[in-house]
């Protein structure tokens, strides 16, 4: 997510992605709206449905993004990726981490570029160009989240997920686990750009220049709650199409 990190190619991170919402639970914060402000609840339900909708269908024209970086083709095709465990928060069991970079994989695939997942050993398979998918405190940066294109890993950060638990135990931080992986994976599948559409899991809330994402509609972005989808959206697989040279779906 650093801005510089299109130019070298070297990495992407969640830091200031996450940076804004990063202590805020949005199912809490949702159950506070729904226990506290009855008066909310229409609003939130339409704002709920408006956002289903933004996650499922991508309007002609609607495709946005900061700037920060230029698209390009995957990684490979296929694209192979190995996980490791070794490292993880104690909380995070080695399946449930496999099946959301699995969930991740299987949901860019729709880009038009294949891929599996394996678990780690795999030294031939990495020697060959396939993608290690790890917890490093040093090669996430410690942010939530880096891809790494030159190195070809995808890196998550131990200790953002543990200050995340610390600073609310009560949130559910699987939905980070599985933003952050999506999101991550979609760099390595060529979305390099940071889209504005808030609800694309390759957004970023805010520009450098404090600009803020947009919602269909026009609604604004609400200080607290999670908007952003937890998989790539119908507009992050189209601009994945378009970077990879395959045909747009209809
Ligand atoms: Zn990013």
């Amino acid at each position: 997510m650093s801005p510089g990190c299109a130019t070298n190619l070297s990495g992407h991170d969640l830091n200031r992605f996450m940076s804004r919402n990063r202590f805020f639970n949005s199912r809490l914060c949702r159950s506070m709206v729904a226990s506290c402000c009855l008066l909310s609840i229409p609003v939130a339900m339409a704002f709920e449905s408006v956002r289903e909708q933004e996650i499922a269908q991508c309007w002609p024209g609607e495709i946005s993004n900061w700037g920060d970086g230029r698209d390009r083709a995957a990684m490979g095709s296929p694209l192979l990726f190995v996980y490791k465990h070794a490292g993880a928060p104690a909380w995070f069991d080695s399946a449930l981490v496999l099946s959301a970079v699995n969930k991740a994989a299987v949901a860019w695939s729709h880009c038009g570029i294949p891929s599996s997942v394996l678990t780690w050993p795999a030294e031939v398979e990495l020697q060959r160009g396939a993608i290690l998918v790890q917890w490093s405190e040093s090669a996430s940066r410690s942010n939530f989240g880096l891809a790494n294109l030159g190195n070809r890993t995808l890196s998550m950060g131990p200790s953002a997920f543990q200050l995340l638990k610390t600073r609310n135990p009560g949130f559910d931080s699987r939905q980070t686990l599985q933003m952050v992986i999506s999101h991550e994976m979609g760099h390595l599948y060529g979305v390099m750009s940071h889209s504005r559409r808030c609800v694309d899991v390759t957004s970023n809330y805010t520009n450098d220049k404090g600009e803020v994402c947009t919602i269909r509609g026009g609604a604004s972005l609400v200080p607290g709650i999670e908007y952003r989808s937890l998989m790539p959206t119908a507009c992050d697989i189209q601009r994945c199409r378009i970077a990879n040279g395959k045909s747009a779906i209809e």
